[in-house]
C-alpha cells in the first residue's frame, strides 16, 4: 500500500462487529476490570490509552514509517514532552528558526528545569557540527522548512553530525508533512507534528503527534511524560483527526500547488521585497528542499512587502478572500505579520507576512493579494 492510500482507507480497516468502514468513537474514560482482578482488554482508563487512539496512531506510523505514534493535546504537548523525557543538566541544540512558542519555553521554561538549550543556526552544517557536543548533546532540535522563514536544514547531514556526537535528532515536520518529507527514513530519531495544522487541515482540531523510529527508551519516557503529565488528545478530536488525515495527499498536494503558483506570481513584483518560498530555484535551501522534500514544497511561504512594517501591515489589512488568522495547513488561506506575534528574539523582519496557502481556487488568492497589494498604496 502507498502512504496515499493508506491515508485514504485509514490502513483499510473494518469493525469486525458491524462491518462499518469507520471506526466507533469511544468517548469512555474507563475500562472495566476482569473478575479475577485483571485486565484482558489493556485497557484501564483514558489518560493512559483509548481505542479511539489505536487507528489514527497506527496511520501516523504507516505514513512516517515509523516503529510507534502517540497523539497529544496539541503541538506544544508533544514538543514538550520530547524535551521532559530528558533530564535536567542535559544539553540540547535548536534550530534559530523554529516555532516561536517553542523557542521561548525551551529558552524559559526548559532552561529553568535544568536544560542547557543552544541556539544554533542549522541551516549551517558547520555552525551545528560546532555546537554539538560529543557524549554532551542529548538531543538535537530542528524544523524544517522553518517557520516562517522557511529556512530548509539538511536532515540526513544533521543526523550524521547529532549521531556522531552520541545525539538523537528530532524534527519538527509540520510545515513539510508526510506527504513531502519522512524525516525517519533519512535518519531522524523522532518526527513531532502539531496535527491541528495539515494533518487534520480543516482548522477545528488542536492536535499533536510524535513517531518515532524506535520503540526504545527515550520513546518510553515520552510515552511516560504523556501518561502523567495528562496531555493527551481528547476522544472526539482524535476521531476528527482520523476523519481529517483521509483526506491529507490530495488537500495537501492542491495546497502545495497553490502555494508554487502565488510564489512564482509574486517573485519579482514590484511591490514586494522577496518572496520565500523553497520551490523557488534562487530560494537558498532550495537544492536541499529538492533533495528532501518529495513530490512539492508544502503550503507555506511567506512574502516581503516593499515599504516595511507599515507597507506589510498595510497589505494585510487589504485582503478580502485571504484570512488575517494565525495558523496553517487549513484548507482556507491565511494571511499573518509574524513579527507582532512573536516578539524579541523572532527571526521574522518586519516586513514579512507569512502565507498558508489553502486549496481555493489559485487565481482568486494571486488576484485577492495584487489588489490588497495597490489598495495599501492609496
Ligand atoms: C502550530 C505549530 C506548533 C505548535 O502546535 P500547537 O498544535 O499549536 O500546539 C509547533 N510547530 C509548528 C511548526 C507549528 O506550526
Amino acid at each position: 500500500m502507498k502512504p496515499a492510500t493508506a491515508a485514504a482507507q485509514a490502513l483499510g480497516w473494518i469493525d469486525e462487529a458491524t462491518r462499518a468502514v469507520v471506526p466507533p468513537l469511544h468517548p469512555s474514560s474507563t475500562f472495566v476490570r476482569d473478575a479475577d482482578n485483571g485486565f484482558r482488554s489493556g485497557r484501564s482508563y483514558t489518560r493512559a490509552d483509548n481505542p479511539t487512539y489505536d487507528q489514527a496512531e497506527a496511520v501516523l506510523a504507516t505514513l512516517e514509517n515509523g516503529a510507534g505514534a502517540a497523539l497529544f493535546a496539541s503541538g506544544m504537548a508533544a514538543a514538550t514532552a520530547v524535551f521532559l523525557a530528558l533530564r535536567p543538566g542535559d544539553h540540547v541544540v535548536i534550530s534559530r528558526v523554529m516555532y516561536w512558542a517553542l523557542r521561548s519555553w525551551l529558552l524559559g521554561f526548559a532552561t529553568d528545569w535544568g536544560l542547557r538549550v543552544e541556539v544554533v543556526d542549522t541551516t549551517d552544517l558547520d555552525a551545528l557540527e560546532a555546537a554539538v557536543r560529543p557524549g554532551e548533546t542529548t538531543l538535537v532540535w530542528i524544523e524544517t522548512p522553518g517557520n516562517p522563514t522557511l529556512a530548509i536544514t539538511d536532515i540526513a547531514a544533521t543526523a550524521g553530525i547529532a549521531h556522531a556526537a552520541g545525539a538523537r535528532l528530532a524534527v519538527d515536520s509540520t510545515v513539510a508533512t508526510p506527504v513531502f518529507t519522512r524525516p525517519l527514513d533519512l535518519g531522524a530519531d523522532v518526527v513531532m507534528h502539531s496535527a491541528t495544522k495539515s494533518l487534520n487541515g480543516h482548522s477545528d482540531v488542536l492536535a499533536g503527534a510524535l513517531v518515532t523510529r524506535a520503540a526504545d527508551a527515550h520513546w518510553e519516557a515520552i510515552k511516560r511524560v504523556r501518561v502523567q503529565s495528562g496531555g493527551v488528545l481528547g476522544t472526539f478530536e482524535a476521531w476528527l483527526l482520523l476523519r481529517g488525515m483521509r483526506t491529507l495527499y490530495p488537500r495537501v498536494r492542491a495546497a502545495a500547488a497553490n502555494a508554487m503558483a502565488v510564489a512564482q506570481h509574486f517573485q519579482g513584483h514590484p511591490l514586494v521585497e522577496d518572496v520565500l518560498y523553497p520551490g523557488l530555484a534562487d530560494f537558498p535551501g532550495h537544492a536541499v528542499a529538492a533533495r528532501q522534500m518529495q513530490g512539492g514544497f508544502g503550503s507555506l511561504m511567506s512574502i516581503r512587502v516593499k515599504g516595511g512594517e507599515q507597507g506589510a501591515i498595510a497589505a494585510a489589512a487589504n485582503v478580502k478572500i485571504w484570512k488575517r488568522a494565525t495558523s496553517l495547513g487549513g484548507v482556507e488561506s491565511l494571511v499573518e505579520h509574524r513579527a507582532s506575534v512573536e516578539g524579541a528574539q523572532s527571526p521574522a523582519p518586519p516586513d514579512l507576512l507569512r502565507m498558508s496557502v489553502g486549496i481555493e481556487d489559485a487565481g482568486d488568492l494571486i488576484d485577492d493579494f495584487e489588489q490588497a497589494l495597490a489598495a495599501s498604496r492609496r
